[in-house]
């Protein structure tokens, strides 16, 4: 057997691509510095792969922000706003992933999507009537030279024509089969170029094949491979999937002239039952993905063994392979100085994942005495108990009664209340929590997590900030204010922070975006609250104003979803430990005098199935009732708000109006409010704050245009239902931009408030 990494993280094990990156926005950096970096970034992670002796790397996973606008931009499909700009091609494709506001020009970015069932989040690709696909980049050719230069074998990656399809925008009059041609062209183009580089392995990603697939979808699948690899010539294709299994088309892969196939036997709840049922051909190899791409904890060898086990005496040709991308993990636990041996040795991030593969394949291959006790010790660290499990938790879960699960008074009662009690203006303006983490921001909390400033000094300085930022939001005239969030590092590692059963890291950081990172926390044990955790900072911040201060949780849903999740326990137990947790906290803050409550769900949509058919009866069947459990003990008049972004929700639409909030925003300014037709078409109840721009780029609206976005929002949505609100929190943003955008924002509904009288 041999190994194979579908592809490797790219921000530097300490982010050193977005440092430079975000030196080079700001002028600080030279493109050439920038470009001299990714080489060596890229070096780093060739040789880091080459010392473990896997034998499949790829190459061409590395990008300056996204594979999938890589992959488009490769083939010329970038739209002509972006492409006219009388800026480099670097620049171009910055303008295209994060917007351009500047002496050449003002364009908004490309729409982004969360990628399938991750905290990543792809570009979409826009194809207008002027696009014309043709292979016009170098970049995979140029990153395999650069391996091969370095005297590494690779196997460029590239998202495969089918994903790429069904991924892009067609904003024009054209669709997916007016350009099948065309893909079929620039792909078998770059087959031709890797045939005269000497590519062995070419890797197509077509993660878009664990979705439920029509006939439409499976015929064309066939008509874009049958007529690519006809001309494949000397390279072999490997066609990767990830995130799920294959069970639409898995027959006529298996028919199909490629040379290997990807299987995920992780997240593939049916991958081994389709082999075992068709069978696998001798010809091909098959890439077993064993080992989790997504999660921390350390490979289970046993279970990993027995799923290989089964593919030999098959006498299938395996490569043992990760799931998915290990983009999805941090680097290395060789940076977690804090963390105690007892918990590390239950985790394992990429570079521990390359010596996980390699000790598989030693151990199946029985090369040596090594292997043995690797595998030894293995088994000894599953036997090991946790103590993971709190009795009191468990107690409290199980007397929790269906009744808990709804909040009384009905919504329609409950809107008549709450318009009496806040009597808002239409249009009620606000914003979605957290105001810019300046500089100053971080440098106090670090201060303080450090130890070089007081508990008193810490507080002071952001209960200073809390006052400013009110002032800041009554000088613009919003409706309801925020506190600002400066006492949160991240939406979800504050709240696992202040609750019971999570563990930290120092350095452990994922892509979420371009520049951005997360650092999810980890689950380890059963999860409860001890003390409050937010209320003091709201009960300040409301002491500032009389307007209403919205108090701002995360929900279970999200909390779970960003963290890195147990793998012991169900996800549906855990949600429901965060709930019960947040329930707490609702209920402390209601005491306190707080009327409206925000509980963020951004990320409620991540973890839903692929497969529609999985999508109620797999997750939002205890999802959305984990979220009803936060706020169903509060009273009518108290508001609950929450807050949704970067995702497709059109088609969960009733599964949110079933949250049964009050008030919820979200993220669709860049989608151009495609989902608004949705809301009508399902006569959503709850009120609704569609986001009027887009946070995620540092351009600023103005009044014309937020009021022709939110006229356009009132063909669909009713008058007395709509609030006004950036489509996210602030805290990327600089206060130079966050000012005048707001006060465009406030002007935007004065004005309309006078139209719509
Ligand atoms: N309240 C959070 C904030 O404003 C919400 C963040 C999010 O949705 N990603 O930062
Ligand atoms: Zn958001």
């Amino acid at each position: 057997m041999t190994t194979s990494v579908i592809g490797y993280p790219r921000i530097g094990a300490l982010r050193e691509l977005k440092f430079a990156q975000e030196a080079f926005f700001k002028g600080q950096k030279s493109a050439e510095e920038l470009l001299a970096l990714a080489k060596d970034l890229r070096k780093t992670h060739w040789t880091t792969q080459k010392d473990h002796n896997i034998d499949f790397i790829s190459s061409n996973d590395f990008s300056f922000y996204d594979g999938t606008l890589d992959t488009a931009v490769l083939f010329n499909i970038l739209p002509e706003r972006y492409a006219k700009l009388e800026l480099s091609d670097l620049e171009k494709y910055f303008a295209a992933a994060r917007g351009y506001q500047g002496a050449k020009g003002n364009v908004k970015a490309l729409a982004m999507k969360k990628w399938f069932n991750t905290n990543y989040h792809y570009i979409v690709p826009e194809f207008e009537n002027s696009t014309k696909i043709s292979l016009v980049g170098t970049k995979p050719f140029d990153e395999y030279k650069e391996a091969k230069a370095l005297g590494i074998e690779t196997k460029p990656v590239l998202v495969g024509p089918f994903s790429l399809l069904k991924l892009i925008r067609f904003t024009g009059k054209k669709g997916i089969k007016d350009v099948v041609g065309d893909i079929i062209r620039v792909y078998t183009e770059v087959l031709a170029k890797y045939n005269e580089l000497g590519v062995a392995w070419a890797q197509f990603d077509e993660p878009y094949l664990v979705h439920d697939l029509t006939g439409a979808d499976i015929a064309l699948f066939n008509d874009l491979y049958s007529a690519i690899l006809n001309k494949k010539g000397n390279v072999k294709v490997l066609l990767q999937t990830y995130f799920g299994d294959v069970r639409d088309i898995y027959e006529t892969l298996i028919k199909t002239n490629f040379d290997g196939i990807g299987l995920d036997f992780v997240e593939g709840i049916k991958t081994r039952e389709l082999v075992e049922k068709f069978g696998f051909p001798k010809t091909k190899k098959l890439f077993a993905g064993v080992l989790c791409g997504k999660n921390i904890w350390r490979n289970n060898y046993q279970k990993s063994l027995e799923t290989l086990n089964f593919l030999k005496e098959k006498d299938i040709d395996v490569v043992i392979s990760t799931s998915c991308s290990l983009l999805h993990v941090p680097y290395t636990l060789a940076n977690e100085t804090k963390l105690d041996e007892k918990y590390k040795k239950h985790f394992s991030f990429a570079i521990e994942k390359l010596g996980e593969l390699q000790d598989l394949n030693n151990i199946f291959n029985a090369k040596s005495q090594d292997s043995h006790e690797a595998l030894v010790k293995n088994i000894a660290l599953f036997k090991e108990d946790r103590q993971a499990y709190n009795a009191d938790v468990d107690k409290r879960l199980q007397s929790v009664k269906d009744s808990d699960f709804t909040r009384l008074p009905a919504f329609s009662e409950r809107e008549k209340i709450q318009k009496a009690e806040f009597n808002l203006p239409l249009f009620p303006t606000t914003t979605i929590g957290s105001f810019p983490q300046t500089a100053a921001v971080r440098a106090n909390r670090k201060a303080y997590r450090v130890g070089e400033i007081t508990k008193e000094q810490y507080e002071a300085f952001n209960k200073q900030k809390i006052t400013e930022c009110i002032k800041l939001q009554e000088n613009l005239g919003l409706d309801v204010l925020v506190h600002g969030e400066f006492e949160r590092n991240d939406m979800v590692e504050y709240f696992g922070q202040s609750l019971e059963g999570y563990l930290f890291t120092e350095k452990a950081w994922v892509q979420s975006y371009g520049t951005r990172c997360v650092k999810p926390p980890v689950i380890w044990g059963d999860v409860y609250r001890s003390k409050p955790i937010t209320v003091d900072w709201s009960v300040y911040a409301q002491s500032q104003t009389q307007k209403p201060l919205k108090g701002m949780l995360t929900g279970p849903v999200t909390i779970l979803n960003w963290s890195f999740p147990r793998e012991d326990i169900s996800l549906k137990q855990s949600a429901l430990q965060l709930a019960l947790a947040l329930r707490d906290e609702v209920l402390d803050l209601e005491k306190n005098g707080i009327k409206i409550i925000q509980i963020d769900e951004a990320a409620l949509r991540e973890k839903l199935p692929l497969r529609k058919s999985d999508w109620y009866s797999e997750y939002l069947d205890w999802a959305i009732p984990a979220f009803r459990l936060v706020h169903s003990g509060v009273k009518a008049q108290t508001q609950i708000h929450t807050h949704m972004c970067y995702s497709e929700f059109t088609d969960i639409i009733p599964a949110i109006d079933d949250m049964d909030a009050d008030v919820i925003s979200f993220e669709a300014s860049r989608s151009d409010l495609l989902i608004l037709d949705s809301l009508k078409a399902n006569h959503f109840k709850t009120e609704v704050g569609p986001g009027v721009y887009d946070i995620h780029s540092p351009r600023v609206p103005s009044v014309e245009e937020i009021k022709v976005t939110l006229k356009k929002i009132l063909e669909k949505v009713d008058a007395n239902k709509l609030w006004v609100n950036p489509d996210c929190g602030l805290k990327t943003r600089q206060d130079a931009e966050v000012e005048p955008s707001l006060k465009n924002l406030v002007e935007a509904a004065k004005e309309l408030r006078h139209e719509y009288h």
